[in-house]
């Protein structure tokens, strides 16, 4: 049974005063969170605070201590309502989008966190959707083949990509074997999130690992319990939501 967390939609006009309480909190844990950037955000709802002028250096600061940066799209905008190969939402920044224009979001995105030192490797949809030209793109585009997302019980390989799960929002224990990811939304948690969440770590911290301990070089197809379990993907995700 191991956890690992991942926190969404960070970029520079993020909430940062509840960023800096996720950060000081995995500090005194020591939690090393998957942290979804954002690297051309155009979505009013992530435009929370003012441009944060340190707003770099504090990812690089994050990095340097263990955080795993991940590609969160490109612009965070929803151009479909369809929910693709994860359907959580029927919404989406790339499922049902032309594969050229995933293509360029894709190359966008490397091309603006390279710029600013960064090399994700990891991609993170926004919303949890994303199509089989998603992958495409980010074959062709990028050199991420790793995803986070999908309901399983343990990381699997499929299409030349390593997909880890990403099954549960809030903490809590779960009592079948697996790897789990939490999902959080910094910029809207409320008081009693953070209190939830303080409150979990305190007792279960030994259960975390960061992503970049999880050993992904020889990891198989979908073993057949997930198979299986993803046959009923809507019965699958009602167990762990
Ligand atoms: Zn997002």
């Amino acid at each position: 049974m191991k956890y690992l967390i991942r926190l969404d939609d960070v970029c520079e006009t993020m909430g940062w005063n509840k960023w800096l309480r996720i950060e000081t909190m995995f500090d005194s844990y020591g939690i090393k969170p998957l942290i979804a950037v954002i690297p051309h955000n155009e979505d009013p709802m992530q435009k929370i605070d003012p441009p944060n002028p340190n707003y770099w250096q504090w990812l690089k600061k994050v990095e340097l201590k263990g955080w795993e940066i991940g590609l969160h799209g490109y612009n965070h905008v929803y151009q479909t309502k369809e929910g693709g190969i994860n359907p959580i939402h029927n919404r989406s920044e790339f499922a049902g989008v032309p594969l050229e224009v995933q293509k360029e979001k894709i190359k966008k995105g490397i091309t603006k966190l390279n710029s600013m030192g960064f090399s994700p490797k990891i991609f993170v949809a926004p919303s949890h959707t994303f199509d089989r030209n998603t992958l495409e793109a980010l074959k062709s585009e990028s050199t991420i083949r790793i995803i986070s997302d999908t309901m399983a019980l343990n990381p699997y390989k499929q299409d030349d990509f390593v997909f880890i799960p990403q099954q549960v929002g809030a903490v809590r224990n779960i009592p079948v074997p697996g790897i789990y990811t939490f999902c959080y939304h910094p910029n809207t948690m409320t008081e009693t999130d953070f209190l939830n969440l303080e409150h979990f770590l305190s007792n279960h911290k030994r259960k975390f690992i960061a992503f970049n301990q999880l050993k992904l070089n020889n990891v198989k197809s979908k073993s057949l319990i997930d198979k299986l379990l993803a046959l009923s993907y809507f019965k699958f995700r009602a167990i762990f939501r």
